[in-house]
């Protein structure tokens, strides 16, 4: 649409979303309280596919395990693909929000969890839903094809994958544009966009370091693991530190270090798991390598039997978000949103978003819409501590709902609207 449509677009739009706050709140709630580990949201897919078929959408479920494909043709145009992710996380909320989640679940390895939308998918499964009926219901507005996707899996880095595995690109329309919404934490009522790289890649990796076990009291016997895993840690602080240049941005964060069972036991092993994020893949790949270098040369050092084991455990590209498309959003953000929308700079978050757009090649646009509830928002900038808020998979995580469901579901028609005729 020209900018002239949009404005008119996006006035209509505005006076049928607010009635439709109350039903698109309840719905929020429920999907909240019944979160769905990465690759389960069986329940979440069933109400989406449901509310799409009501709305006159031709629906495929079971689109790489769980996925969602709406399909709602309307006349000559362009085909617009809306993606939202629906998978929570292994995580205990701790917001103390009347609507809080207390499900428990197994997760792969068969442990209990507590399980919650701590990641915010909830909202955005709630905003890709109105965004589909309102379309649907207002279709003497726009010309073209929508394309609504729900995804699995996000959280694993495998739903987006898993759904081109499973033929999405032979089954489906190819999308001249792909869209895609992230809630962050940011004041309410905001949007915040960006041209190029705005999320990092992500990598992560699993080592296992091999000593040799023995007597707590006899380390001379032993190849101590613990010790071997400690230098390992620290040493893999320096490449940030000493081999990334200082004008690149990068992240190495040793999550999760493992050995030993009691404290007069020397473990046979040690495993680390660590996570890489970065903006751009030759720093990527050095820093992947100088991993490797690492362990080998510290496992040397301690005389282990054998060489560590790398396992990868998930990786994600980076989110680039194409120029020319990323413009054209940002024109139709600045007529709904005025200064409620402006730049941002890259999250050293990731997104397997980005999946759909590199394989079908396609240019796709991403962005934050801030869920914080604005007084909380302000008044941590003032005192200078917005990292005090929770943020994503934090368990006291908890974008309010007015005015984040508004604003989200706002942001995508409009930037939808950008592109139909
Ligand atoms: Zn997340
Ligand atoms: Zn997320």
């Amino acid at each position: 649409m020209e900018i002239p449509q949009i404005k008119a677009f996006n006035d209509k739009m505005d006076s049928l979303i607010e009635p439709l706050l109350p039903e698109l709140e309840a719905i929020y709630k429920d999907i909240h309280q019944n979160p769905e580990l990465s690759m389960e949201e069986f329940r979440t897919a069933k109400i989406a596919a449901d509310y799409l078929t009501r709305y006159q959408f031709e629906v495929s479920t079971g689109v790489g395990v769980t996925g969602v494909v709406g399909i709602l043709q309307n006349g000559d145009g362009p085909v617009v693909m809306l993606r939202a992710d629906m998978d929570a996380l292994p995580v205990t909320e701790d917001t103390g929000l009347p609507y809080a989640s207390t499900k428990i679940a197994r997760d792969e390895e068969g442990t209990e969890v507590g399980v919650s939308h701590v990641c915010g998918h909830d909202l955005h499964v709630t905003w890709l839903m109105g965004a589909a009926r309102l379309f649907s219901e207002n279709r003497d507005l726009w010309r073209g094809t929508l394309m609504a996707v729900f995804q699995p899996g996000e959280e694993v880095g495998r739903g987006a994958q898993s759904m081109i595995d499973d033929g999405m690109m032979e089954r489906f329309p190819k999308p001249d544009i792909i869209l895609g919404q992230h809630v962050m934490v940011g004041e309410a009522g905001t949007v915040k966009y960006r041209s190029g790289t705005i999320l990092s890649a992500g990598n992560s990796l699993k080592v296992r370091l091999f000593g040799r076990g023995s007597h707590g009291s006899l380390p001379h016997t032993s190849i101590d693991p613990v010790v071997m895993a400690a230098a390992t840690t620290m040493r893999l602080q320096t490449i940030i530190s000493r081999e990334v240049a200082p004008i690149e941005n990068a992240v190495l964060t040793v999550g999760a270090l493992q050995a030993g069972t009691k404290e007069n036991i020397i473990p046979e092993e040690a495993t680390l798991k660590l996570n890489i994020r970065t903006f751009n893949d030759s720093v990527k790949d050095h820093i992947l390598s100088a991993v490797k270098r690492i362990c080998c040369a510290e496992c040397a050092a301690s005389n282990a039997p054998r060489d560590p084991e790398f396992t990868e455990l998930v990786s994600y590209p980076m989110t680039v978000n194409d120029a020319e498309a990323t413009a054209r959003v940002v024109e139709a953000f600045k007529i709904q949103f005025g200064d409620r929308a402006f730049e941002t700079k890259p999250a050293s978050a990731s997104e397997d978003f980005s999946i759909f757009g590199r394989n079908w090649q396609v240019p796709y646009v991403f962005w934050f819409v801030g869920g914080t509830d604005p007084q909380t928002y302000l008044a941590a900038k003032e005192a200078d501590r917005i990292n005090s808020i929770p943020s994503n998979h934090s368990p006291k995580f908890a974008p309010v709902i007015h005015p984040t469901l508004k604003t989200g579901l706002q942001a995508m028609m409009t930037a939808a609207a950008a592109w139909f005729h």
